[in-house]
């Protein structure tokens, strides 16, 4: 699995020399001397999981709202495949470490001498732990940072409850800015948790055990009896009530939302059941989702038994849907079946939008799920027309980068084009039967994109040497851009040609807005309509559009999103009226991003897309933060252009 050409990090410890950043206290036991940790077999991490590897978590944390830390400990159970290897190396970013002691297998505690490496930036420090024989249990006391990448602190002002929040986003590596641990995919631990918070709050976590009712005690106990990659480790803090959606689905969110989100997310037991029908059992117990505040940076996270959810899909109608079943199909592929590293994050993402496609198909019929095609097909299409030839295949050397580099729509949309083919190339039946027992194959295991190939190569091509090959299948994993063979799956869709012929009628005069055929069309094919003003109309056209349908007061942020778009390029001023408020509202990376860059494009936009980002960035998620000011071309630090 180890790939040749990565780089190594190379990191000379220093123990025994000068210049510690800092150190624990006297050691009990005399640490290797020099000696050197490089990243292992995944690039993005530290850990050396091969010759110490954990199995088991404990943590105990107390959370401070108003001081945003979270304070506690994290006891850490191992396996030891090389008994004689003596040190135990975590990944760990802007943690406060307090105490490390080794647990005897009597019980008593023996302090341990550790140290930290430098600092590697978004990779974090190493911290290395001296691993007496015999030991199998480490005990480490520490506070995370308020500025923790991996969790967001809102204060009462920020929320709808009027009450502070918290919640954590693991993935990529950012499980080690709140607990210190092997921050790899390639390791799966169990893990168990007790966490106080204020007694008028609520904590939840990824794990079995979230309370349906708050208690007065403000302590709640977790386990997740499964074993889980770090990246989905999770936890949110906030004035929390649930709503059940079904016998083993709910709801978790503010008050102000819980039952709208109840209400559009009703689907969700039947949207298991699906899944389940299609590709095995649901081996979690229960799936509840967890509505986010606006400025959660993403769609969703699919934190297991527990996802995380955008509000922004809560569009009063179940139009936006796709994304929960996208979350949910994670519950497979992903979280059942991990990719060992980043570079293989494919493995995750595209079977998943295969995945959430057939469970949109299952639900709403093939037209809905072709319409959902052809947009991810013409957004591929755009991506790889923008993107460096080398970040345009499915498998990507990430060797020296952050992993958030990864999360283009290559590993998603083309990923989720080559199950396509490969089921238009043996059939629906055989395809199912494979991907049921590659699920339950690899069930609870972490795989690189070589070991998926070795095993498509025994179960599927071996059974339909006529209909695949091996050369074929490389070329969508390791060539750039969608392989030629890839014609026989464009989506094609005559919902999406009747609106291109509804959109020329009108610009050619033929016909006026209101006498479009538009009663009819879904969210999606609103969609298709507004990409396709990109650049072929002005603010006059605009003008017509929002009387005609008050485009301006679009309630589903999919359309709003892109009126807003076409408002900043026509510069449309009843459009533009509701980008500020927008924009401070809403984190979510995929509308704010686009909005900010194409704001920074124009003459008249750029100074006050600055001003609006300076007021809206105290809600923002420091990826949110991250990426507008790339859009914008600011300082990261400064915040001044
Ligand atoms: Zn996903």
């Amino acid at each position: 699995m180890a790939n040749a050409s990565r780089a190594l990090f190379l990191l000379v410890l220093c123990i025994g020399l000068s210049g510690c950043q800092d150190s624990g206290p006297p050691p009990a036991l005399t640490a290797p001397p020099e000696f050197q940790v490089e990243t292992g077999t995944d690039p993005h991490s530290f850990a050396e999981y091969e010759k110490v590897r954990i199995t088991h978590l404990r943590l105990d944390l107390d959370a401070d709202l108003a001081a945003r830390t979270l304070t506690g400990y994290a006891v850490l159970e191992l396996e030891r495949p090389e008994p004689g290897f003596q040190r135990l190396v975590l990944d760990t970013r802007d943690l406060d470490i307090r105490d490390i002691n080794a647990i005897q297998p009597d019980g008593q505690y023996l302090p341990v001498s550790w140290r930290f490496g430098a600092d590697q930036g978004h990779l974090g420090r190493p911290l290395v732990i001296a691993l007496p024989a015999g030991i199998e249990q480490v005990r480490i006391d520490y506070a995370t940072s308020p500025d923790a990448f991996g969790l967001q602190w809102l204060d009462a002002q920020q929320t709808s409850s009027g009450k502070p929040f918290m919640f954590s986003q693991s993935q990529p590596h950012y499980a080690r800015t709140w607990v210190p641990l092997q921050d790899t995919p390639a390791v799966r631990y169990t893990f168990d948790a007790t966490v106080r918070v204020p007694s008028d709050l609520m904590a939840v976590m990824g794990a079995d055990g979230n309370a349906f009712e708050r208690n007065e005690t403000g302590e709640y106990q977790f386990t997740m009896p499964q074993p889980i990659p770090s990246y989905l480790m999770a936890i949110a803090i906030g004035d929390l009530e649930f709503a059940e959606a079904g016998p083993r689905t709910g709801v978790y969110a503010e008050p102000d939302w819980v039952e709208r989100a109840a209400a559009e997310f009703g689907v969700l037991e039947q949207m298991l059941e699906i899944g389940e029908n299609l590709y095995g059992p649901y081996r979690w117990g229960r799936y509840d989702l967890l509505v986010m505040p606006p400025s959660f940076p993403f769609g969703g996270m699919e934190n297991p038994r527990l996802s995380y959810i955008t509000p922004t899909i809560i569009a009063g109608d179940g139009s936006l849907l796709a994304l929960v079943a996208h979350e949910l199909a994670h519950s497979w592929s992903g979280n059942l079946v991990t990719n060992a590293a980043w570079r293989d994050l494919w493995l995750n993402e595209g079977f998943t939008v295969y995945f959430e496609a057939r469970i949109m198909e299952a639900l709403y019929g093939a037209e809905i799920r072709n319409q959902l095609a052809k947009l991810s097909w013409d957004a591929l299409q755009d991506t790889l027309a923008t993107i460096e030839q080398g970040d345009r295949q499915l498998v990507r050397d990430l060797s020296g980068q952050d992993p958030e580099q990864a999360f283009t729509l290559v590993p998603y949309v083309m990923g989720g084009f080559f199950m396509d083919w490969l089921e238009h190339r043996v059939g629906r039946e055989a395809f199912d039967q494979f991907l049921r027992d590659y699920f339950d194959h690899f069930a609870f295991q972490s795989l690189d994109s070589e070991e998926f190939r070795a095993y498509l190569e025994q179960q599927l091509v071996a059974e339909h040497p006529e209909k695949l090959d091996m050369a074929e299948i490389d070329e969508w994993l390791y060539q750039p851009g969608l392989p030629d063979s890839a014609v026989a799956i464009e989506p094609k869709s005559d919902a999406f040609e009747r609106v291109d012929a509804a959109r020329l009628a009108w610009q050619s005069g033929e016909k006026r807005p209101d006498a479009l055929p538009t009663e009819t069309w879904s969210v999606h094919q609103w969609r298709h309509f507004l990409s396709g003003l990109e650049g072929a109309v002005d603010a006059q056209g605009m003008a017509t559009l929002d009387s005609a349908f008050e485009l301006s007061q679009q309630q589903n942020y999919e359309i709003l999103f892109l009126w807003l778009m076409r408002s900043i390029e026509t510069r449309y001023e009843p459009g533009i009226e509701r980008l500020e408020p927008f924009l401070i509202e809403v984190g979510r990376n995929k509308f704010t991003r686009p909005l900010y860059a194409a704001l920074a494009e124009t003459d008249w936009g750029r100074d006050w897309a600055i001003e609006i980002y300076q007021r809206a960035r105290p809600g923002y998620h420091p990826l949110t933060r991250q990426a507008s000011e790339a859009a914008l071309g600011i300082d990261a630090n400064s915040g001044v252009p």
